[in-house]
């Protein structure tokens, strides 16, 4: 995933040089995302049944003090199960979810410290059950194991989502933690060209495509709203943004005007190579997918309610 992201930045200058579009401003991918991943490197035990019986977590491959974040926010708890995990810390998310750092060497952490996504939270090591120095990562809803995606060898990045095989926050299938962000006159950003494409796909006709929310926009979003029987501000925000999106299924239903604000979105503010044509094909599946998997979707190539979302708020 590190490449990857490194690609998109690269991409992302490109596009802001040769095309001279304004520079626009971007949060990290992970910045609202649900569970991320508390350290960087390879995958050396997936989840699932292996010899010595069903592993209920995956195995992380580190160097001993190898820092390990937390990853959800929560209530800590420094732990030992000397026969096990060995030295652990574990955090209670507040709504059945807890999870679980395993084999740790030293911990940055004391009984119910409240700790941040992102924390620091122990150093890695090889205490209790372990044959080389690694963190088990568990996460259990109820008391009850949760499926964490990953192959052995796979690479993930510290920060980066966790590709939901469990519900999550909120109990949903689909991970609803991504927020509408709120749009007004006066700003500018990759945001603003999304509610322009998505005004000409409700039916209005722009003179700017331009990633700036000035009269025009705020006129346009005034009808919008009035046509609606939203209560009528000129502002987008989470009511306007449930009216205006619309959904791109694939190559058979993809609206024009919304396929190119989705296209213009995952090139120009997610740093994908893809043509930007209002056309739904391989290309914009593949970028679509893959921008789904990382925002920890369910991978399934439609932009709807959640992929919009994730789109407009990272
Ligand atoms: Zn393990």
């Amino acid at each position: 995933m590190g490449k990857k992201w490194a690609r998109r930045n690269f991409l992302r200058t490109v596009g802001a040089t040769v095309l001279t579009l304004p520079v626009m401003t971007t949060t990290a991918a992970a910045a609202q995302a649900d569970f991320v991943w508390p350290v960087s490197d390879h995958i050396n035990s997936p989840y699932g049944p292996r010899g010595s019986g069903y592993h209920y977590g995956v195995d992380i491959d580190g160097e001993t003090e190898d820092p390990i974040y937390a990853s959800r926010a929560g209530t800590a708890y420094a732990a030992e199960d000397p026969g096990g995990y060995g030295q652990y810390v574990y955090i209670d998310h507040g709504d059945g979810y807890v999870s679980e750092y395993g084999h740790v060497n030293s911990y940055d952490v004391y009984d119910g410290e409240w700790v941040e996504r992102g924390e620091q939270i122990a150093g890695m090591g090889t205490t209790g059950s372990s044959t080389g120095v690694h963190v088990h990562l568990e996460i259990e809803h109820d008391g009850s194991p949760q499926s964490i995606p990953g192959d052995k060898g796979d690479w993930v990045t510290q920060g980066e989502p966790i590709p939901k095989d469990f519900p999550g926050i909120g109990g949903t299938d689909t991970g609803n933690y991504y927020s509408w962000p709120t749009y007004s006159r006066g700003d500018q950003s990759e945001g603003v060209y999304s509610i322009q494409y998505l005004l000409e796909e409700q039916g209005y006709n722009l003179n700017y495509h331009d990633g700036i929310y000035g009269s025009e926009v705020e006129n346009t979003v005034e009808s919008f709203q009035s046509s609606q029987g939203l209560s009528v501000d000129g502002i987008v925000g989470p009511n306007t943004w449930e009216e205006l999106y619309v959904t791109v299924y694939d190559a058979n239903n993809d609206p024009y005007w919304a396929t190119y604000g989705a296209q213009h979105h995952l090139r120009y503010d997610q740093g994908y190579s893809i043509s930007v044509d209002g056309y739904y094909g391989p290309e914009t599946e593949g970028a679509v997918e893959d921008f789904q998997s990382n925002a920890g979707l369910t991978v399934d190539g439609i932009v709807g309610h959640d992929t919009w979302q994730a789109l407009m708020d990272l």
